[in-house]
């Protein structure tokens, strides 16, 4: 029997290792991987202490902190993939690809994933055109014509990015509004590389071995066209990665896990969340850290309480 299980490897995931190493909590990490989603990024800059880090260096920088209190009371276990955690009489069984394991708590840390992309062509065309991060393949696109789809913020970011190499950026949107601030729409519409295309409905990703284009249907006028583009950037959102956790505990509209914000305690005595997973507003990398190193202290009070 453990003390506390957490499910997930990433900058949550890790903190709360740490802290629960610390306070000599008997602990089973259970992780996919030990990467963050930022672990893809070229250049995080906002990682406090580091003025500049790679995200695989960051999340090895995670990852060596964490091993260091590997021992008989911490264990860590990648490769696992926890499909169900079920109610017992002393505390939860936590069921992974790796095995079935008891804990007196768990810390749910399972993070997030981009949405993807449905339309015919975007599964064939992923890393071949297709990608869900500008800052990571941007670059390789210098000089060509691409697309971002999504015109919320991270849309618009991403199109910021992009204008500063690539020969011309256009921005499609499904709604007939955009959903990003007003200045940043306005600092970009000034740029003659940079377009936008409001209330269309994205049909096909057309290529041969890479993207060559986007068609697409103007709602208003049902028109189609072909956009002629290299790469297409995709910016439609996170889906929490929480479905093994559907019928546990209560989730939002959009499947986050609702949390206590001030001790991270889901819905469900004995399990906490943190980190992109839950209904927190902002998904930051400090951000996920802080709050699992909160629950962890929630979680030490907790099971003091019950000795
Ligand atoms: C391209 C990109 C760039 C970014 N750049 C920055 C940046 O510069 N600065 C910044 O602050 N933030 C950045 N972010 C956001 C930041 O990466 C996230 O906010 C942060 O990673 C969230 O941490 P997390 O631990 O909650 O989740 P994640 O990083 O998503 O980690 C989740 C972990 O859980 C594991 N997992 C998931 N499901 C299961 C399961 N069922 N069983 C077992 N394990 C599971 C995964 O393998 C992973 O280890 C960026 C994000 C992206 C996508």
């Amino acid at each position: 029997m453990h003390d506390l299980i957490i499910i997930g490897g990433g900058p949550a995931g890790v903190a709360a290792g740490v802290y629960a190493a610390r306070k000599k909590l008997k602990t089973l990490i259970l992780a996919e991987s030990l990467n963050g989603q930022s672990s893809v990024s070229p250049e995080i800059q906002n990682w406090i202490g580091e003025i500049t880090i790679s995200g695989v260096d960051l999340a090895k920088k995670l990852e060596s902190h964490l091993r260091s209190y590997e021992s008989d009371n911490f264990v860590i276990k990648t490769k696992e993939q926890v499909s169900a955690i079920k109610t017992k009489a002393e505390g939860f069984e936590v069921v992974s690809t790796g095995g079935v394991y008891l804990a007196k708590t768990v810390l749910i840390a399972a993070g997030a994933n981009r949405r993807k992309l449905t339309i015919k062509g975007a599964a064939e065309f992923e890393q071949k055109g297709v990608t869900y991060c500008a800052s990571c393949d941007g670059p390789m696109f210098a000089g060509q014509k691409v697309a971002v789809i999504g015109g919320g913020n991270a849309g618009f970011c991403s199109a910021a990015q992009l204008l500063a190499y690539c020969d011309s950026v256009t921005l499609l949107e499904s709604a007939a509004l955009l959903r990003a601030e007003r200045v940043t729409v306005d600092s970009l519409s000034a740029n003659p590389k940079f377009k936008i295309l409001l209330n269309v409905e994205l049909l096909e990703i057309k290529g041969d071995k890479f993207v060559t284009g986007l068609i697409y249907r103007d709602k208003e006028t049902g028109e189609e066209n072909e956009l002629p583009v290299t790469g297409i950037f995709v910016e439609i959102g996170f889906v929490p990665s929480t479905e093994a956790f559907r019928d546990l505990v209560e989730m939002t509209d959009c499947n986050a896990i609702k949390i206590d914000h001030r001790t991270g305690q889901t819905s469900r005595e004995g399990i906490w969340a943190a980190g992109d997973c839950t209904d927190t507003f902002y998904h930051q990398n400090n951000i996920a850290a802080g709050d699992a190193v909160k629950a962890v202290e929630d979680i030490y009070n907790y099971l003091q309480k019950k000795r």
